[in-house]
């Protein structure tokens, strides 16, 4: 509790052009990175992964889920495979790399924009059949907020505390923002007394 205090007296004192205790509130709130699972909270992102990881580890589970989704047909030489969900394009696309890379950014913009994009090529027949046939299974990381599905339990891990860690301020539990608010409370009273006293000081 008393840590919590501190953290959040931390925040308050790093913000500016608060004016009132809601803007003192807010600013709280913004940064700091709620659990999309329970009612716990963090101030940095490896803590809240750290959490979830110990405290929610069902929620990181894989499931086999089959390659329905893909542009493989029957005469295929070369397919174009995305790293996370194994969608496939095949060679008969006018511009096979462009389509993978623009597929594979849909799934970097959710866990990290700035990741490198890579795909795999491949020319076996046999992989190319199961496409065709639709038999092609994987195990993935599904999110349990939206439809993103990962490779990789790091990706979804990361994924839900840079996507999902935001809360919506009418949901925070009553007794964190009974605490917020009791640090906020001060926050503004003490900032107006520096004015005040600026401007009295100003006018001698
Ligand atoms: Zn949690
Ligand atoms: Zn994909
Ligand atoms: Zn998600």
């Amino acid at each position: 509790m008393q840590d919590k205090i501190e953290t959040f007296k931390k925040i308050l004192e790093s913000v500016h052009c608060v004016k009132n205790v809601d803007d003192a509130v807010s600013a709280v709130l913004k940064k700091l990175l709620f659990c999309p699972f329970c009612s716990e909270y963090f101030t940095d992102p490896p803590a809240l992964k750290d959490h979830i990881q110990k405290d929610h580890p069902d929620r990181l589970k894989s499931m086999t889920i089959r390659v329905e989704d893909h542009e493989v047909d029957e005469d295929s030489e070369t397919i174009y495979i995305c790293p996370h969900c194994h969608f496939a394009v095949d060679d008969n696309c006018p511009s096979p790399t462009s389509s993978i890379i623009d597929h594979i950014q849909k799934h970097t913009k959710s866990i990290d924009p700035t990741a490198r994009i890579s795909f795999q090529i491949s020319n076996d027949e046999k992989l190319i059949q199961k496409y065709v046939d639709g038999k092609v299974e994987n195990e993935l990381f599904c999110c349990s907020f939206c439809t993103d599905i990962f490779s990789n339990r790091e990706s979804l891990l990361r994924h839900i505390s840079f996507k999902h860690s935001d809360i919506d301020p009418e949901n925070v539990p009553y007794e964190t923002m009974k605490l917020i608010m009791d640090c906020a409370r001060d926050f503004p009273t003490v900032k107006k007394a520096k004015v005040k006293y600026k401007s009295t000081a100003y006018s001698f």
